[in-house]
């Protein structure tokens, strides 16, 4: 399928590795412009060479911490008018909520609820006049069935959802729509390392721990980023501009819920 959008701009937020560059892959491999954002100069432009390399569209970079304002405004320098907006950050870290503070609690909403909204504050009224654009949040799947170590995440995740929620139905009229993508687990850098807790409580390696918990997944397995990419490339084509304020969950059938 010719998803329509090539020539289209996208900047893809937190996309040196994992999902964020899936989603760029898989946008690039439609003819989209893409912007890459993230925090280590080395693995970003490694990136950025690998899917120009492999698609040959344009990509620039914008080093820098996405949850604040000098990595936000770096992004926008670098992609000031996006048509496609992929929000996306590292997670917060697991933990104990009687262990957090406060300035915890900031640095989660700045990363996982507040860069989000302000960088879809930032670009959402361009797309209204130009009549396009796609926003994609990378939120969790525990936004959907909480996972009592993550309360950083759920919680942050959820008030995001909240707003997009709303803001969703007041864009769509002008062929803007705002949607979240529920990444279960997938075969990432991030994965591995969440793992590395239950394997030292276990007594087994990361890799018997990895394969250990692939089969509690339905599927038998993790999920690809490729295929987290394609999910993403759809929700931002020409063919998908009556989907709106939607939580589409990507988890191998591990949510085990009807709706
Ligand atoms: P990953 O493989 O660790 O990749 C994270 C990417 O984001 C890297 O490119 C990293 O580069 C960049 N990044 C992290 N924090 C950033 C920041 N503050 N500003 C700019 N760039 C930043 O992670 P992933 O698995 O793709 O996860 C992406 C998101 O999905 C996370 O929020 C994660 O919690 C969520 N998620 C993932 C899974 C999963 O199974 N993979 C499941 C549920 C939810 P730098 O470090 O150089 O900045």
């Amino acid at each position: 399928m010719d998803l329509g959008i090539a020539g289209r701009r996208a900047l893809v937020c937190a996309a040196s590795k994992g999902l964020g560059k899936a989603c760029a892959l898989a946008l690039a491999r439609e003819g989209v412009d893409v912007t890459l954002t993230a925090r280590s100069a080395d693995a970003l432009e490694a990136a950025a060479a690998e899917i120009r390399a492999a698609t040959g569209v344009t990509v620039s970079t914008a080093v820098g911490d996405i949850a604040t304002e000098e990595g936000r405004a770096a992004a926008l320098a670098a992609c000031p008018a996006p048509d496609i907006l992929i929000n996306n950050a590292g997670g917060p870290p697991p933990g104990d909520f009687h262990d957090w503070e406060r300035e915890d609690w900031i640095r989660a909403l700045d990363a996982n609820m507040l860069a989000p909204i302000l960088l879809i504050k930032a670009t959402v009224d361009g797309m209204i006049e130009r009549r396009f654009g796609r926003i994609v949040n990378i939120t969790s799947a525990a936004v959907k069935a909480p996972i009592p170590i993550l309360g950083l995440s759920n919680g942050a995740r959820a008030g995001l959802t909240g707003f997009v929620a709303g803001l969703s139905r007041q864009t769509v009229r002008h062929n803007v729509t705002i949607n979240n993508l529920l990444p279960g687990p997938f075969e990432t850098d991030r994965l591995r390392k969440t793992m590395e807790g239950g394997a030292k409580a276990a007594g087994r390696s990361i890799d018997e721990e990895m394969e250990a918990r692939r089969q509690t997944n339905p599927s038998g397995r993790f999920g690809d980023p490729a295929e987290f990419g394609a999910a993403c490339a759809f929700l931002c084509s020409a063919h998908a501009g009556y989907m709106t304020g939607q939580n589409v969950l990507m988890d191998g059938g591990a949510y085990a819920g009807t709706l």
